[in-house]
């Protein structure tokens, strides 16, 4: 297949001319990748039951992990759900458009294979400017998962996008970096109080304070990797670089030695290393581990909003350097430092010391 990259510029006059292409394709069946707010996604036409199946087929995905729906306006939840949850408008007025997903009981108008057969479907109503004018210009209820080959770390660049994706889709629009950087939170509100089945964007503090009682994000760990998770998606290694991955969890000093011990043990047996570390920590570790690992800096713990911003883009540059091992710090779990911590866990696959 080829692929069509469409680079976006949204500061000139009538922009978003430039998408009636994309929308077009998307509206006849074809899949287009998207930049959105949380990571790039890669679009179908919701309704259409065999332009859905070709996102599962480009990305690999499994059969059993069901797709979110991407609206621009909020009326259309009404056709895509029944019985719309009480708590449902107070969320939308508060969190919409932005990266919340909302579980509600299904419509019949939803494709089974959108929902892997779940009597409930995910909706999202995305702030980005190029998401939205792409949606409403197609006219039609996208489904979106992130334009990543399964498992791998999600897309923040289209050069993400490319590298995972090109000749597997008919179009990819360039529109720069996706700043948020993890993917919307998930959150169940067909019970009583909503359960949160992904922690992202939107934070669970955020949620609180809209809905006072919410349940669950607290552990960012891999509990929901086992069983029949609520959130199919949620039981699979995710977010993966290549390489093997060590998370070191204490405090800072102890942290940056260990990591240092074991970076010199994997150098002596000719393991290429990466560090994943923090504006505040580079300084803790050895400067001769310099010298022989890929050391890179997350950004600032002040600023939790450049931690995850910055997370896929550095898991990627590890695998562009080829790197074996990567030993990560963990970070603290307020606001989005939750969705990190998930993202850091699933890439991980649970690999984590605690000191
Ligand atoms: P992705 O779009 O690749 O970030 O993945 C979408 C996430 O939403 C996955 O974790 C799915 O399991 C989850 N999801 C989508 N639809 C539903 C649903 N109806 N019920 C629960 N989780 C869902
Ligand atoms: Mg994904």
């Amino acid at each position: 297949m080829k692929t069509q990259i469409i680079k976006v510029d949204t500061s000139i006059k009538d922009w978003d001319k430039q998408l009636d292409q994309a929308a077009e394709i998307l509206r006849s069946g074809g899949l287009v990748a998207f930049p959105t707010e949380t990571v790039y996604g890669l679009g179908a036409n919701a309704l259409d039951k065999t332009a859905v199946e070709a996102i599962y087929r480009a990305k690999g995905r499994p059969s059993d992990n069901p797709l979110i729906i991407h609206i621009s306006d909020a009326a259309a939840v009404k056709d895509l759900t029944e019985n719309i949850p009480e708590t449902a408008q107070a969320l939308m007025d508060a969190f919409w458009p932005g990266p919340l997903t909302l579980v509600m009981p299904r419509s019949q108008l939803v494709p089974d294979i959108v929902t892997a057969g779940l009597d409930t479907v995910a909706v999202r109503m995305p702030s980005h400017p190029i998401a939205s004018a792409l949606i409403r210009k197609a006219g039609v209820p996208v489904a979106a998962p992130s334009a990543n080959s399964s498992g791998r770390p999600s897309p923040t660049l289209a050069k993400h996008v490319i590298e995972d994706l090109m000749g597997k889709v008919d179009v990819i629009i360039d529109g720069g970096n996706a700043e948020v950087g993890v993917e919307s939170t998930v959150l169940d509100i067909t019970v009583i109080p909503p359960v949160i089945l992904r922690p992202g964007g939107v934070t669970l503090e955020q949620l609180k304070s809209v809905l006072g009682d919410v349940i669950g994000g607290q552990s960012p760990g891999m509990s929901d990797m086992s069983g029949t998770p609520k959130s199919p998606g949620m039981k699979y290694r995710h977010y993966s670089p290549r390489a093997t991955m060590l998370l070191v969890e204490g405090p800072p000093e102890q942290v940056a030695a260990e990591i240092g011990k074991r970076a010199e043990l994997y150098n002596k047996e000719g393991t290429s290393v990466g560090l994943l570390v923090t504006d505040e920590t580079a300084a803790l570790y050895e400067p001769s581990l310099y010298s022989f690992c890929k050391v890179i800096s997350l950004g600032s713990r002040k600023e939790p909003e450049t931690l995850a911003s910055n997370l896929f883009r550095c898991l990627r540059e590890f695998d562009e350097k080829g790197v074996e091992v990567i030993m990560a710090e963990t970070t603290d779990v307020e606001g989005i430092g939750l969705a990190v911590m998930n993202r850091l866990m699933k890439a991980a696959g649970g690999n984590i010391i605690k000191l």
